[in-house]
């Protein structure tokens, strides 16, 4: 194990004070703080290594570009991908999921087919989907939840019909926190000749990833759920398939020749990378990784595993309380209501305290209508998150029921 007070000095935003009180930041899954490394590497880039990537023959130029194509490499063996190529970067999971349902549907979606997601994806895994189905006449289908969370997977077989064209599904819910059996996915999907998207937003964090062991076609995540910086992201795409795929937008970098009669595109991975690409958040993103594999990767997610367990232990004796996601294996985070209490005006006391927890909707409202709510309590933890702290959440809890009742 990494040792935690030590670990926590790493990160500069835990350190301060809201309203009078110390931090405690229980709001990981919407976006993580970040180490001093990943914020020195950033510095160190804007502060003058500066110069626009796969373009000029001078120093600057050279070394962006050589950091730029390190972070794919690193990203690559994060992911234990088979190719560097099939490493894309993009602005976050929502650019990467965007960017799929426009060119593999362009591709591969005609009217009438159908896309089938689950019950409990994030609107980003959702919406792109509906964006794309309106364009061509196509159809969303919606693999169900059980009552306690976990995917109604005996319904897949059933669902794959021809007409299935991509299955997209979460790692892990933002809202469930259960870990979905996605190899199991893939090879039920795989059989009826289905590819299957995973959102990784939130299970990139909390599992280690093995690309080719899982066989997903896409797997997409966000640098700032991942201790890297905002406005980047990943989009892992299957070599043979993103080579079948048109490019997405049009621009500086992602073409081999143009001109006013036509042009021809770049290779992978730049094909689908139009423009100035964000070399920045790529080189921060390393930066993250570096970090993240110096910590052990084991060590982290036993912690997440740890604090996940106690929390939902210390939480279930409050009074009233509701847990939505009690399937396991379930990791890092927990969402929640408390009866009485409207989670909003909770969570603005909690604030008071000093503790940063997440309410509303969670941007998968039709996962709250399926449990009949409108909104919902989040704790989700990082691996900087303490057992004091959480009996501090739970106890600022008890307090807020005691003034709201
Ligand atoms: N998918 C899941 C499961 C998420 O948790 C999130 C963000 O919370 C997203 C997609 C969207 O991520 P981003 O806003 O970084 O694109």
């Amino acid at each position: 194990m990494f040792e935690i007070e030590k670990t926590r000095k790493d990160f500069p935003a835990l350190s301060q004070k809201v309203y009078g009180k110390p931090l405690i930041y229980l709001d990981n899954a919407a976006t993580i703080q970040k180490p001093q490394t990943v914020i020195d590497a950033i510095s160190e880039m804007n502060s003058g290594i500066n110069g626009n990537i796969h373009r000029a023959v001078h120093y600057l130029s050279g070394l962006c570009t050589e950091r730029y194509e390190a972070a794919r490499t690193s990203i690559q063996t994060f992911l234990h991908a088979a190719k560097k190529e099939e490493i894309i970067f993009t602005s976050g999971t929502t650019a990467a999921i965007n960017l799929v349902a426009a060119s593999f549907g362009e591709r591969y979606i005609q009217k009438d087919d159908e896309i089938l997601i689950s019950e409990a994806e994030h609107h980003s895994n959702i919406v792109p989907w509906q964006l794309l189905c309106e364009r061509k006449g196509a159809k969303i289908k919606v693999l169900p939840i059980h009552e306690d969370g976990s995917l109604a997977i005996e319904e897949l077989p059933k669902l794959l019909s021809p007409k299935i064209k991509l299955c997209c599904i979460s790692h892990i819910s933002n809202v469930l926190g259960v870990v979905n059996p996605i190899k199991e996915i893939v090879r039920i999907a795989h059989a009826h000749q289905v590819p299957v998207l995973v959102d990784g937003a939130q299970g990139v964090v909390h599992e280690s990833i093995d690309i080719q062991d899982i066989d997903c076609d896409f797997y997409v995540f966000s640098g700032h759920k991942l201790y890297g910086p905002t406005g980047i992201g990943i989009l892992y795409g299957k070599e043979s398939l993103l080579e079948t795929m048109p490019p997405y937008q049009g621009g500086g970098d992602m073409i081999a020749s143009v001109s006013f009669e036509g042009s021809s595109y770049a290779e992978l991975p730049l094909k689908f990378e139009a423009g100035t690409a964000n070399f920045i958040g790529a080189y921060g993103l390393k930066a993250a990784i570096d970090y993240l594999e110096q910590l052990g990767l084991p060590a982290i997610h036993a912690h997440e595993q740890m604090l996940t367990n106690y929390a939902l232990q210390q939480l279930t004796r409050i009074d009233g309380f509701q847990v939505y996601g009690s399937a396991a294996p379930k990791s890092g985070l927990i969402s929640f209501n408390i009866k009485g209490l409207h989670p909003t005006d909770t969570a603005m006391l909690l604030d008071k305290m000093g503790i940063a927890a997440r309410s509303g909707h969670l941007c998968a409202q039709p996962l709250m209508q399926r449990f009949g709510v409108e909104r919902m309590l989040r704790f989700s933890f990082a691996l900087y998150n303490t057992k004091e702290e959480i009996d501090e959440a739970v106890a600022a809890l008890a307090k807020a029921q005691q003034m709201l009742s």
